[in-house]
């Protein structure tokens, strides 16, 4: 399960955050730079559908619990919904929201066939039994059956939930329509449908977007150095793909701490020692403060949590020149201003992490085949596509004189915009 990252209340930190208008304010800052028509911008900005619902469980003590749900599908206009369930007390309404106008975004910058949804549920999953869980992963999809399938909504993981979550939500889903039906989630267990390389794609992919940024900055894997805020799936497996490949990489934290060493860290003992001790803290190295590793001299900083996670004081205090943005929304808009104006490069999330979905798609596609691919086939896919992906958003910084934000954003507007017009001309 990934970790949940802790975040204390500070002034303007993400207890003040509210993620639908910080993607809002985005999302029309980028519509009105590239021109796009207002009237054609709304069609897109708000979801299609949220649904809001209430789950029960029998706890194992006998007692009923009621925890919130929601499912956000924002838009269609390029293919089925898509896009995680995020189990975690901070979950809110417009939480859901902005991400799933973020999942739309994704899947159009790297022309996966997918709209934009995602799902939440406002529970502490470390407080439930595994009995609890299953029970409660179950209630979701009973809530949400009547609204998803392979061809309208497709759900995944994402904070706190993984493959087995996944396999009991197929499992429970099958049941209802009567006939096994994969394709309807991915990030299921190998098993049972899933994907190789899906548990490791989002990472995966981060290092690929980590190369192609190294190839255009003329950068040096060997002298470059990296530190990684949050060390749940998609950070370690960052960690360790961008440490195979040679890359420094000089601190990881987690919510307990971070943990350095400027000759950069063995990745796998820190992993190892993360899975036995909870804790990267407890592998070799000089021991920081968990925000430490935001202001450390190094050339790429990784966000790998939870939105908001670089507020403006943060920003002020980075060191790094790049930024690739692993977690959904980490930089708020006031922060990426202040990091812009210093000269850091903010390589957005609608593209740093989309390695996820994109192997989501592979698994989709796979499941519809009956016909499964290799893990070296589903990464040399996936190379393909973050890296062209890459391309087209360099084309526009370099031609327009955008910022990478912007020029993702503006490339994947063009493709929804097109396609809404075409289905409504
Ligand atoms: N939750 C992941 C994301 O935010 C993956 C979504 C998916 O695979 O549908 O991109």
């Amino acid at each position: 399960m990934e970790e949940v990252i802790k975040v204390p209340k500070r002034e303007g930190g993400i207890m003040s955050l509210n993620p639908w208008q910080e993607a809002v304010t985005n999302l029309e800052a980028v519509a009105k730079q590239i021109g796009l028509d207002k009237n054609l911008l709304e069609t897109i900005e708000k979801p299609d559908r949220v649904l809001e619902f209430k789950l029960m469980i029998k706890r194992d003590d006998g007692s009923y619990s009621i925890f919130d749900g929601f499912r956000s599908q924002h838009n269609n206009a390029c293919g089925p919904y898509k896009g995680g369930i995020r189990f975690h007390p901070r979950v809110t309404k417009e939480e859901v929201m902005a991400l799933s106008l973020w999942m739309t975004l994704k899947c159009a910058v790297v022309g996966v066939p997918y709209g934009g949804g995602k799902g939440g549920v406002i529970v502490d999953p470390h407080k439930l039994s595994l009995t609890e869980l299953e029970k409660l992963s179950r209630a979701y999809v009973r809530a949400v059956a009547p609204i998803i399938g392979p061809d309208k909504d497709v759900p995944a993981p994402d904070v706190n939930t993984n493959a087995q979550i996944m396999a009991w939500m197929v499992d429970e889903y099958s049941h209802l329509k009567g006939e096994l039906s994969l394709a309807t989630f991915t990030g299921k267990p190998i098993e049972m449908g899933g994907s190789q390389g899906r548990t490791e794609a989002t990472g995966r992919g981060g290092v690929d977007v980590l190369n192609s940024l190294a190839k255009y900055y003329n950068l040096s894997p060997q002298e470059t150095t990296v530190a990684i805020q949050g060390f749940g799936n998609v950070g370690s497996w960052f960690a360790d793909f961008a440490a195979q490949e040679g890359y420094k990489v000089v601190a990881v934290s987690d919510s307990r701490g971070t943990i350095y060493n400027s000759q950069g860290l063995d990745i796998e003992e820190v992993i190892k020692v993360k899975k036995e001790k909870g804790s990267v803290t407890a592998a070799t190295g000089e021991k920081l403060e968990r925000d430490g590793v935001l202001s450390l001299n190094v050339d790429v900083l990784v966000p790998a949590a939870l939105e908001g996670a670089i507020n403006e004081a943060d920003a002020e205090a980075v060191k790094a020149k790049y930024i690739i943005e692993m977690a959904n929304g980490p930089t708020t808009v006031e922060a990426e201003e202040i990091l812009l104006k210093r000269g850091v490069k903010v390589i957005p999330d609608v593209l740093a992490n989309a390695g996820g979905v994109t192997v989501s798609y592979f698994e989709w596609v796979q499941n519809r085949q009956g016909y499964y691919w290799s893990k070296d086939e589903v990464f040399a896919k996936l190379e393909k596509i973050m890296a062209q992906a890459f391309d087209e958003m360099m084309a526009k910084v370099k031609g327009e004189r955008l910022t990478h934000r912007q020029a993702a954003y503006a490339n994947a507007l063009t493709k929804i915009a097109a396609a809404v017009q075409q289905r409504l001309s």
